[in-house]
């Protein structure tokens, strides 16, 4: 692998992206996540937008925030759409997700807990604090303390998280199979099931089981290009060999190997700094601005040479699709929130054909 890659991603596809470095030689360089309450169908959401009489295309901002989605429209005109109907079209594995913060991110970054235009930031690499340190001395961004106060809201806020879908995952598994990310197994269990399981495992045990979080990680991996996922669930058309075993290892849904496993008791994961941040950089970005204007800093500085952002369809108003760039252009382009799932790691499958 020659390049080196920065991606950004929710939490779910943070714990994708670590266990591809766990498990494989992989380009990702920095893993720089989000955080993340829930995610939304793009379809009931769309669905949800015609019953408040709003076209999709017409919204210029949306924002998820004191209990209400808030709709920006092109003509500045705003829409208050209330969390319990939002909730009504919310995917059903984030009902068995535990990561708020993107724990097993390099840096993650929010908006709960600061003020207006700036972003919460978790740092979890001491190399990505040393370059946040030069980018701000280089004037890309400014920083502010976070108060004793917003850090216990957003340490409050991903404990009721895990609370919630902790008692949600008790729940699915009284009534139906594991949910095999979190099951406290030994290694030695972990690495005997990997080695028997297939994508028909991953099927009955993920897809079938309502906990794909549609991260494309196993498409991704499939050495015989069998995975298909675009708009569909991931599916096969042909068997696979007998000593394949790579899109079971690598979901994030399956076993987590012990290195990366969530400690629960710690609200927002292992860090090594945290504070509010605010490009100085002046783009149309969701919150601080500061996941468009780091991957600036880290492709300008050479600490990336590419990232995947996650940029709107042209066709298709809102509908997110994955993209794997140089260009800064596109990285500003791509900034705001789009609150539906497309598969992260897809363009990177390029690169894994062309041996980069
Ligand atoms: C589904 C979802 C739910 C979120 N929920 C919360 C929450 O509950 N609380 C909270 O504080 N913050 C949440 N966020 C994060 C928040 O909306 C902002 O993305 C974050 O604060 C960064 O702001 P920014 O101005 O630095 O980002 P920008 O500079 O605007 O950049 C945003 C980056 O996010 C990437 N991106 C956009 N949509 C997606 C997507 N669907 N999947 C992967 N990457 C994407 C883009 O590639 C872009 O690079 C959520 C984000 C998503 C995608
Ligand atoms: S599973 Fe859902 S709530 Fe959890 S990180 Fe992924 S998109 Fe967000
Ligand atoms: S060939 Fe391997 S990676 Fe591809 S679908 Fe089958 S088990 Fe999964
Ligand atoms: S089944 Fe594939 S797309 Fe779904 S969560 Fe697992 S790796 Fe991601």
């Amino acid at each position: 692998m020659t390049e080196k890659i920065a991606l950004v991603g929710t939490p779910c596809e943070m714990l994708t992206a670590a266990k591809l470095q766990h498990y494989t030689q992989s380009p990702i360089e920095y893993k720089i996540g989000l955080f993340c309450m829930e995610n939304f169908s793009y379809s009931y959401l769309s669905n949800l937008m015609s019953q408040y009489d709003v076209d999709y295309d017409d919204i210029k901002k949306f924002r998820i925030e004191k209990g209400f989605g808030f709709l920006t429209l092109n003509d500045d005109s705003q829409i208050k759409i209330p969390i319990s109907d939002l909730q009504d079209v919310v995917r059903k594995n984030c009902n068995i997700c535990v990561d708020l913060t993107s724990e097993k991110a390099d840096i993650s970054i929010g908006s709960i807990g600061s003020a207006d235009g700036y972003s919460t930031v978790i740092i979890r690499n001491e190399k990505l604090d040393e370059i946040i340190q030069k980018a701000i001395d280089d004037g890309y961004f400014e920083v502010k303390l976070l108060s004793e106060k917003q850090e216990k809201i957003l340490k409050r806020l991903s404990s009721n998280k895990k609370k919630r879908n902790l008692e949600n995952i008790e729940e699915k598994e009284s009534r139906s199979k594991p949910v095999l990310y979190m099951r406290d197994v030994e290694m030695s269990h972990i690495l005997d099931e990997n080695m028997v399981s297939n994508f028909v495992d991953l099927k009955a045990n993920v897809i079938d089981n309502a906990s794909c979080v549609h991260c494309g990680g196993c498409e991704y991996m499939c050495p015989y290009d069998l995975i298909k996922i675009d708009d569909t669930k991931p599916f096969t058309t042909k068997k696979c060999p007998d000593d394949c075993h790579a899109c079971f290892i690598i979901c994030p849904r399956t076993y987590t190997p012990d290195k990366l496993k969530f400690d629960n008791k710690k609200a927002i994961g292992e860090y090594t700094s945290i504070m509010s941040l605010k490009s100085l950089k002046d783009y149309p970005t969701q919150d601080g601005g500061v996941i468009t204007t780091l991957l600036e800093y880290l492709m300008e500085n050479e600490y990336v040479d590419k990232t995947v952002i996650v940029d709107k369809k042209e066709d298709q108003p809102w509908k997110p699709y994955a993209k794997l760039t140089d260009d800064i252009n596109d990285v500003i382009a791509a900034s705001g929130t789009k609150y539906s799932v497309c598969p992260v790691f897809k363009p990177l499958k390029e690169l894994k054909e062309e041996g980069k």
